[in-house]
């Protein structure tokens, strides 16, 4: 990169990226679980893909039975604290919640929830589970994300012994390495690794399947497999000039900013970030908090068509970034470094059979917007080549097909979820996965 941002004081760092959410305090979590009306129909707990029985955990809350409502919380989902601070609650729990429809606030059941949690991890952590005596059987899991983590935890209290293969020197998943530091830090991800090892769960770091250790001698190990790796790269721009110092991948970026060693992490002065998803709303805003003076999102659809949600739209606007909807990038200008980015508007025309609309570049509409960094964040693919080789698995559109009951996949000892199966969603998706993958090869290796 040409045009570094200057470096921030360490105290501007810790200001930027503290967190947007803070937390509630004793006395106000109380009050806010007596504004439950623990309704019977828990529209709630429906909107939450792990279902969660959240009025029942809520009044646990009320009645001061804090390891009770922690048990309540853990029976549905392993992975609570990450959920609570990272989940989109106003998409689900929050946004279900009956005072919503009565024009009133929601019940705050993320930092409930966080409040509940965090309450455990700081405690002696009482065991509130008892195991089931070992079977004699053994699953390998891939992957350590919210899925496989999931898994691991709810096959390890079924009596089995779970070894996780991990290719990051550090487990967690996204969780550890992508979702952004001011929702959530690394450290509240690695007390739910640390609390999930304690049931007995092995996990194997710096191992990549398929380098470090081969898919056959797995196969051959364990009586069933569980695969949860997520997605890999970023798909590429496929303009000239993507090979230019300064033009980065959106995951790449925010792997660095979350090793918290925010002075490290060099960005550029003036940042165009290409795509409107989630990450590409993380990117910007994590741009923008190491100090880049002049952020810029590059969106070929309008505001409407973003799959950013709204309240991520409303941070990246009170962070500054200017939004250029109906905007192609063209070329990616300089000669060794960035230097700008070339794009052309374009119009939006009737939908295609994906439901898109078909999209028309304008003529003599070109234009330059000088910058010094591009990172590129239009969405990711399968990246792991062990998959394809697998006898019985098929793979759909970057997805690993499986039975959306027992997340089997088409060779029966193996079971898939999270995001390689759904295409990049939520964590609480990945969680549901897990635990759900964990009674499939259960019953399959019960038979
Ligand atoms: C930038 C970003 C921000 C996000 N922010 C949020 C958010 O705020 N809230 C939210 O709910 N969701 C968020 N998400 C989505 C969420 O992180 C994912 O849906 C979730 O982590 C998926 O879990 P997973 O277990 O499927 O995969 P992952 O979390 O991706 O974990 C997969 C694991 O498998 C490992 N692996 C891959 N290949 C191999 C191999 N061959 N051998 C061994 N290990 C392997 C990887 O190293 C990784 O640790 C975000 C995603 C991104 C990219």
């Amino acid at each position: 990169m040409k045009n570094i941002a200057e470096k921030l004081s360490s105290e501007e760092y810790e200001k930027n990226f503290a967190e947007i959410h803070p937390p509630l305090t004793p006395n106000s979590a109380v009050s806010e679980a007596n504004r439950c009306l623990y309704c019977y129909d828990s529209p709630c707990m429906k909107a939450c893909p792990t279902h969660i029985d959240i009025s029942t955990f809520i009044k646990k809350i009320s009645t001061e039975n804090l390891l009770g409502s922690a048990k309540t919380i853990f029976n549905s989902n392993w992975v609570p604290l990450t959920c609570a601070k990272a989940c989109p609650v106003q998409e689900l729990c929050e946004g279900a919640c009956v005072f919503v429809e009565k024009g009133e606030k929601p019940i705050e059941i993320g930092k409930l929830q966080r409040f509940v949690i965090e309450n455990y991890f700081s405690s002696d952590k009482r065991q509130l589970f008892k195991k089931e005596k070992p079977n004699g059987k053994n699953v390998g899991i891939i992957g350590s994300g919210p899925s496989g983590l999931a898994c691991a935890a709810e096959l390890s209290l079924l009596g089995y012994d779970v070894t996780i293969y991990e290719a990051n020197k550090i487990p967690g998943g996204l969780s550890t390495w992508g979702i952004a530091p001011y929702k959530l830090r690394q450290a509240d991800s690695l007390k739910e690794v640390e609390y999930i090892k304690s049931f007995g769960v092995k996990i194997n770091t710096s191992t990549k399947v398929g380098k470090d250790i081969s898919f056959d001698e797995l196969y051959t190990k364990h009586d069933a497999i569980f695969i949860g790796i997520g997605l890999g790269e970023a798909t590429r721009l496929k303009i000239p000039g993507e090979e230019l110092t300064g033009v980065v991948d959106a995951l790449d970026f925010i792997e660095d900013v979350k090793n918290e060693k925010w002075d490290s992490v060099n960005v550029g002065k003036r940042v165009a970030v290409i795509g409107a998803g989630n990450t590409s709303i993380d990117a910007v805003t994590e741009a923008k908090r190491l100090g880049a003076e002049q952020v810029y999102i590059i969106y070929r659809r309008g505001a409407e068509d973003m799959s950013a949600y709204e309240f991520e739209y409303e941070l990246a606007k009170n962070d500054e970034v200017i939004f250029h909807f109906k905007t192609m990038p063209k070329k990616i200008i300089g000669d060794k470094f960035v230097e700008g980015i070339e794009c052309v508007k374009v119009e939006l025309g009737n939908k295609n059979e994906n439901g898109k609309r078909e999209i028309k570049t304008i003529q003599n509409s070109e234009f330059i917007l000088p910058v010094d960094m591009v990172i590129k964040a239009v969405g990711q693919n399968i990246n792991n080549n062990f998959i394809n080789e697998i006898v019985g698995i098929k793979i759909e559109k970057s997805k690993v097909i499986v039975d959306t009951k027992t997340f089997q996949t088409g060779n029966k000892k193996i079971f898939a979820g999270g995001d390689c199966i759904n295409g990049g969603k939520e964590v609480v998706n990945a969680a549901y996965d897990g635990k759900m993958a964990a009674h499939g090869i259960d019953e399959y290796l019960k038979k």
